[in-house]
Order: structure tokens, then C-alpha cells, then sequence
């Protein structure tokens, strides 16, 4: 890939630390940061639009992307498949913007083989009864289906050491203010600021 000057940030959880929340309030707040819109064969749920929350497709449309090599990466979560278009990748990072990826730990490890720059954020739940709470969707599932979303929650959260950092979604503006400092920290990198402050390098330089 060629020299971006954008950071990529992988942001993954379990379902119920409140990732989509914490990112929404993240993208409203920070400037010149973007979430890129997956493609995904999962059926559209109600409230959610096609090219907002992701672009919605059939399985042989996106088998065809990924014969073509269309993702930067791609994985079955919860027998749906999900995938990262690689040239929006690229066009967002080209642009010095900063871009989150919403994907899984699968995505996640195939992401940081292809940019080992990336910096990837571990979203946790405070406690396991938090976490069956959030998983519970107010009395509306059986006891099994809850279950199963906390023994997935569980498999997920298995993968935290392959990550950067990890922000555990307490309080939620202790969990934004985390996630907001861990960006302002990547955007104050020497390689970067060079980049930014060159005018004022060179004239605090010259004799
Ligand atoms: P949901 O269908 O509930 O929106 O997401 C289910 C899971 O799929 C979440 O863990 C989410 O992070 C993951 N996911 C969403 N988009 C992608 C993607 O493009 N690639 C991968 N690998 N996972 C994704």
C-alpha cells in the first residue's frame, strides 16, 4: 500500500460494550475521523439505512468482491459475512484523514498483517452480569439465545491481548474521554507533527 498519511484504528468488542455508541459520539466530537461502512450479507435490521450503517448485499455479490480482491479484509460473524473495501481504505488515509474499522477479531488480525500501522482498540464491558444485562434486550429473548450472545461476547473478549489498548465502557464519557486520547496521542506523533509543523521546524532551525 502506498504512504498514507492518515491512522487506521481497528476498534472491535464484544456485542454489549456499547462500541457503535462510543464510535458515533467519537466521529461527532473528532475532527477529520471517519468510520468506514462495511459491506455485509447480514439482513438489514429495522431503523438501520443501506450505505449508512453498511452496505447491505447478497452472498454471491460479495463472494465476487472478494474474487477480486475488493477487501482489505473479510470474515463469517455469526453466519453473515462482513468486509472492508480496501480502496476506501486507502482514499480516506490518502487524504490525512483518520479512519476506524468496526470488525471483528478475525478482520482485526487480517488488518494488522496488511498495515502493521494500525492501532487497535479493545472495547470491555465492566462486569459480566453489565454484559448480560446489555445482551438481555429488555426481557425480549429465551434464556438460551441469551446464552449463546454471552458465550460469543466470551470468545471475542478472549482476543483482548492482540490489541493495542484496551478501554473498558464503564462511565461512557470516562470511555469516550480514553478513546479521544488515544487518537489526540497518535495525531502527536514525531513523524506526523514533522509533517504538520515543517514551516515552523525549519525556521526554529535556521541559523
Ligand atoms: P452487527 O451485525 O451486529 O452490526 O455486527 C456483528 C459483528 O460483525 C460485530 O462484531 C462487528 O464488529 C463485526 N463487523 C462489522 N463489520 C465488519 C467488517 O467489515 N469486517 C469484520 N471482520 N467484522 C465486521
Amino acid at each position: 500500500m502506498t504512504h498514507a498519511s492518515g491512522t487506521l484504528y481497528i476498534v472491535s468488542a464484544p456485542s454489549g460494550a456499547g462500541k457503535t455508541s462510543l464510535v458515533k459520539a467519537l466521529l461527532d466530537q473528532v475532527e477529520q475521523l471517519h468510520v468506514s461502512v462495511s459491506h455485509t450479507t447480514r439482513p438489514i435490521r429495522p431503523g438501520e439505512v443501506d450505505g449508512v450503517n453498511y452496505h447491505f448485499t447478497d452472498r454471491t455479490s460479495f463472494l465476487q468482491r472478494v474474487g477480486s480482491g475488493d477487501f482489505l479484509e473479510h470474515a463469517e460473524v455469526f453466519g453473515n459475512l462482513y468486509g472492508t473495501s480496501q480502496s476506501t481504505v486507502e482514499q480516506t488515509l490518502l487524504q490525512g484523514h483518520d479512519l476506524i474499522l468496526e470488525i471483528d477479531w478475525q478482520g482485526a488480525q487480517q488488518v494488522r498483517k496488511a498495515m502493521p500501522q494500525a492501532k487497535s482498540i479493545f472495547i470491555l464491558p465492566p462486569s459480566r452480569d453489565a454484559l448480560r444485562d446489555r445482551l438481555t434486550n429488555r426481557g425480549q429473548d429465551d434464556l438460551q439465545v441469551i446464552e449463546k450472545r454471552m458465550a460469543q461476547a466470551v470468545d471475542e473478549i478472549s482476543h483482548y491481548v492482540e490489541y493495542d489498548f484496551l478501554v473498558i465502557n464503564d462511565e461512557f464519557h470516562i470511555a469516550l474521554d480514553d478513546l479521544k486520547a488515544i487518537m489526540r496521542n497518535g495525531r502527536l506523533s514525531q513523524p506526523l507533527q514533522q509533517r504538520r509543523y515543517q514551516a515552523l521546524l525549519s525556521a526554529l532551525l535556521s541559523d
